[in-house]
């Protein structure tokens, strides 16, 4: 999951960054209006936590914009303004939820999974792919009640790719998806990280096929009915 950070006070953003990235996110972050509306414009986020007193605009602005080009990207409002009028006003906006500072952060993450949840059309966190679940909240794969041992990055994949049973998914998709900013990879990368996921899944459950020059997509292996 990739989440786009927007927020200028650096030690809480800094703070907020190396949480989310225990969590288990990619995490860019933007310190002004300006750099979340280019981000917004060129990235895909599964999320964006958007603070509302930026330097340059008031993040309302921010939220107008983006729900203005009709992206629906999830968005969590992070204020120090506590009015009900004033959350009232950003919901209707657009705003996807509301969390006021200071910041609890297992609070934070609990409406983050929901928002991510919601906005993937789940009803729970458990994605069952044939023999295979995913656990969107806990972060787990298990294959017949057998956990696989899974890194962070490999659990990311598998996810995403997850979230997209019999989808064609491009290499770039995935690196957008996993990486932030500050890390160079490449597509080389991915590919590790795809063949030491299928070495970790049990023959028989599910596949993962490569589809020359376009990605990877995950489906039940074919002798499972499901
Ligand atoms: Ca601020």
């Amino acid at each position: 999951m990739h989440l786009l950070l927007i927020e200028d006070d650096r030690p809480l953003a800094e703070a907020l960054e190396r949480a989310l990235r225990r969590a288990g996110y990619a995490v860019d972050i933007a310190r002004s209006a300006a750099e979340a509306e280019a981000a917004l414009k060129t990235g895909t986020y599964d999320l964006a936590i958007l603070d509302l007193g930026l330097p340059d605009r008031d993040g309302a602005h921010v939220l107008a914009h983006l729900r203005n080009r009709r992206k629906r990207t999830p968005v969590l409002v992070l204020s120090a303004r506590d009015a009900v009028d004033e959350r009232i006003r950003l919901l209707d906006a657009g705003a996807d939820d509301y969390v006021v500072k200071p910041v609890v952060f297992d609070e934070l993450e609990a409406r983050l999974r929901a928002l991510i949840r919601r906005s993937q059309g789940l009803a729970d966190s458990i994605v069952s792919i044939g023999r295979l679940r995913l656990d969107i909240v806990g972060k787990r794969a298990v294959v017949d009640d057998c956990p696989l041992e899974l890194n962070s990055r490999e659990w990311a994949v598998l996810e995403y790719l997850g979230l997209r049973v019999g989808r064609i998914v491009g290499k770039d998709q995935l690196l957008q998806a996993i990486y932030d900013w500050g890390e160079a990879n490449t597509e080389n990368a991915i590919e590790k990280i795809v063949s030491r996921i299928r070495g970790k899944l049990p023959p028989g459950v599910v596949s993962i096929s490569t589809v020359r020059g376009l990605g990877y997509t995950l489906e039940p292996a074919s002798n499972e009915t499901e």
